[in-house]
Formats: structure tokens, C-alpha cells, sequence
């Protein structure tokens, strides 16, 4: 939880004007803050429910915040379209965890499950899983399935946002 801030970042994703405020929408609350992208380097802290922006692990995304996370981050977002019947996404679920701290606060990592949001997976035409789409500026930009270890999830998030 602590070492996020810390972790790997790829260097594209976090370049750019440092004082340029970016849109975050909070781990916690979702609500939308604008945040210097230095700032996300410190850890920042959610205007509205005071908790960190970003949690460091995979958030779990429902249909109450998809869109919301999908459309109104400045920041990447890779969605992991999963579901706990399905053992090559349960086998994933550790190397994705490690990839979303690896990865922040650059690229942000959430999880969709489709079976509590068979609607979700609908819209995206989601046929096998595991499958990762990877967002930005609420486009998908890049898509895959099949498990990965950490390696290749690092290796396909820095190549497609
Ligand atoms: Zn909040």
C-alpha cells in the first residue's frame, strides 16, 4: 500500500508537463479531482473523502463507476474483463496485481468481473476471458486476451497506452 508511489513508472506515460493539472477520479469515493501530475507522485489525496486517489491495487469497477472511470481520468486505464469461474484469469490475478503497483501512478489497472456485469462485457463484446482493454481518454486504444505474467503485462500496457 505504501510502496506505490515508488514503484515503476514507464517513462511515456509519465511524461508531460508536470504542472499540468490531470483528472482523477478517487479509488474511494469517485469522485473527479484535478491533480498536478507531479502531485500523483506524492500520493495524493482525494478532495472529497480524504483517502488516497490511487489505491495502489487493481480497482474493482461495478456499473455505478465504470463509465465514470472509463470517461473521466486523464490517466490510462487498463480494465482486466474477468470472472471468479474462470481459473487462467484467477491464475492471472496475482501478476495483475503486481503490474497495477508496478504501474502506478501512471496507468491505472481495474478489474471488471462479467459475470456480476454481463451488460459491461455485452457492450465491449467481450467472448473469451481473460481479456485486457486498455482505455485513454475514454478510447479503447488496445485490446488482448489470454492470461499473462507480469513481464508480458508490463511488456503489452507500456506498448499500447
Ligand atoms: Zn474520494
Amino acid at each position: 500500500m505504501d510502496s506505490w508511489a515508488a514503484a515503476g513508472v514507464p517513462p511515456d506515460s509519465a511524461s508531460g508537463n508536470d504542472s499540468l493539472p490531470v483528472h482523477v477520479v478517487c479509488a474511494h469515493c469517485n469522485a473527479t479531482n484535478r491533480v498536478p501530475r507531479a502531485r500523483l507522485d506524492e500520493g495524493a489525496k482525494c478532495g472529497s473523502c480524504k483517502q488516497p486517489l490511487l489505491a495502489g491495487h487493481p480497482l474493482e469497477l461495478t456499473k455505478a463507476n465504470f463509465d465514470r472511470h472509463v470517461g473521466a481520468s486523464d490517466l490510462p486505464l487498463v480494465v482486466d474483463f474477468w470472472a471468479p469461474w474462470c481459473g487462467p484469469c484467477r491464475m492471472m490475478a496475482p501478476a495483475y496485481e503486481e503490474a497495477a503497483a508496478r504501474l502506478a501512478p501512471g496507468v491505472r489497472l481495474a478489474k471488471l468481473d462479467t459475470e456480476a456485469e454481463p451488460e459491461i462485457a455485452a457492450r465491449f463484446g467481450i467472448r473469451s476471458i481473460p481479456t485486457l482493454i486498455a482505455f485513454k481518454n475514454g478510447r479503447e486504444v488496445a485490446r488482448r486476451s489470454g492470461a499473462s505474467n507480469v513481464a508480458g503485462l508490463l511488456e503489452w500496457v507500456k506498448a499500447s497506452v
